[in-house]
């Protein structure tokens, strides 16, 4: 079989040591996408890796869609790999002008050439010329548009011949798995889920923490979360999901701490629960979705409270956005449409009536010091249910 995916990779980061686990990690997470769809070969050659499924029927559209949300990958060409002979890679072009022609009602193209065989006997100026010409002898309304064609025929001579015509874009980044782990706290809402994407996308592994309430959020509002969770899982390449009982923390907090603060010191809890599963899973740092002044408890007073129960390092990539920048980002990864679903979050079932927004770390402490920390923390370690999600197939 002749049909291949030609797969590009960004040379920025491939300078130095760290360019084969880049690569190595890279190939792994490509089977790892592709794993179901049937036999083929995944191999690395000249900074391109080459997708040679074994079979005819081999689904090259689903392997394409799913490819395109592999981080590392810049771009990816459906592509014909044959001989470097020069009366073949002709007869192909021409019969892939011939196809696209007839699919698609295109009267412009172009012919690009790149030469990375030298010892082929013509330069890519000269076989782009020539090859422009057949195919203009063999379809005859068709024209040459050198600055804005309509397709492209793209010709690669190298150890083997590739053709293709187009260069789909992909979501760049690195490797999951070339920049250790992370832990996300999230919420069903639009942020948490694109902060979650933001630090995979530089190639960190995700683990995933919801707090739920139940009774007082229903078995929907988890479902939401791992639909969410599903999503993700496709540029995550699998995810766990730490699904944590939160209600006996807010009930506590509700009784015994003043108002004001009772959103900002159910944020710390959160914070420390999240902390506890990331020391365990290997975790470097905790992600959140949130950004400066967008509610009350996302004031630069309240970020510090926030802060300052944790040692580990808080990523939060959405911190200098604004709601419509991220609700873009959303769509794009197609998180928004599960995001916006109606459902209860934990933080909606207790909130405070005015909650301070300039909250001190000194007050915040006095406030709580009236809680069983360490067992309301070791309560809801215990009653946490761990799911592995599987990316959808
Ligand atoms: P989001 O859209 O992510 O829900 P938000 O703007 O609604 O964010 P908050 O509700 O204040 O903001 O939450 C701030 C951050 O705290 C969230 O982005 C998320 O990282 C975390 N968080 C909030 N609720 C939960 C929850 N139920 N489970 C896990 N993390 C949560
Ligand atoms: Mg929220």
């Amino acid at each position: 079989m002749d049909k291949i995916i030609l797969i590009r990779y960004e040379e920025i980061f491939l300078k130095g040591l760290n360019r084969p686990a880049f690569e190595g990690q890279l190939i792994k997470n490509i089977k790892k996408v592709l794993n179901g769809l049937g036999q083929a070969n995944v191999s690395k050659a000249q900074n391109r890796i080459y997708v040679v499924p074994e079979f005819e029927d081999y689904d090259i559209d689903e392997a394409i869609t799913r490819l395109t949300k592999v981080f590392g990958i810049a771009s990816v060409s459906p592509a014909v790999k044959i001989e470097t002979d020069k009366q073949l890679i002709f007869d192909k072009a021409v019969q892939i002008a011939k196809d696209i022609v007839n699919r698609k009602q295109y009267k412009t193209f172009k012919v690009e050439t790149r030469r990375a065989d030298k010892t082929f006997p013509m330069t890519s100026m000269e076989f782009s010329r020539e090859l422009g010409g057949l195919v203009l002898k063999n379809i005859p309304h068709l024209k040459v548009d050198v600055n804005n064609p309509d397709f492209f025929i793209y010709v690669e001579i190298r150890e083997f011949t590739y053709i293709y015509s187009e260069i789909i874009p992909a979501v760049k980044g690195l490797p999951v798995g070339t920049n250790g782990r992370a832990t996300l706290l999230l919420s069903g809402g639009i942020d948490s889920p694109v902060a979650g994407w933001m630090i995979a996308k530089r190639g960190v592994a995700i683990e995933a923490v919801h707090f739920y309430s139940y009774p007082y959020t229903s078995e929907r509002a988890k479902d939401k979360v791992i639909s969410l969770c599903k999503v993700l899982s496709r540029y995550t390449l699998g995810l766990k999901l730490h699904i944590v009982p939160f209600t006996e923390i807010q009930c506590e907090i509700n009784e015994k701490c003043p108002n004001e603060y009772l959103t900002i010191i159910m944020r710390m809890y959160m914070m420390r629960i999240a902390e506890r599963i990331a020391e365990k899973n290997g975790s470097l740092g905790l992600i959140t979705g949130e950004a400066i002044g967008q509610v009350a408890s996302q004031t630069m007073e309240s970020l510090a409270v926030t802060d300052s129960v944790v040692r580990m390092p808080v990523y939060r990539p959405l911190i200098g956005m604004d709601k419509s920048e991220v609700v873009e980002i959303s769509q794009k990864i197609e998180t928004y449409d599960i995001s916006i679903l109606p459902y209860e979050d934990c933080c909606t079932v207790f909130v405070a009536k005015h909650p301070v927004t300039k909250p001190t770390i000194e007050k915040a402490e006095r406030y709580e010091s009236v809680l069983d920390m360490e067992k309301l923390i070791q309560n809801a370690l215990d009653g946490t249910d761990t799911i592995y999600i599987e990316p959808p197939v």
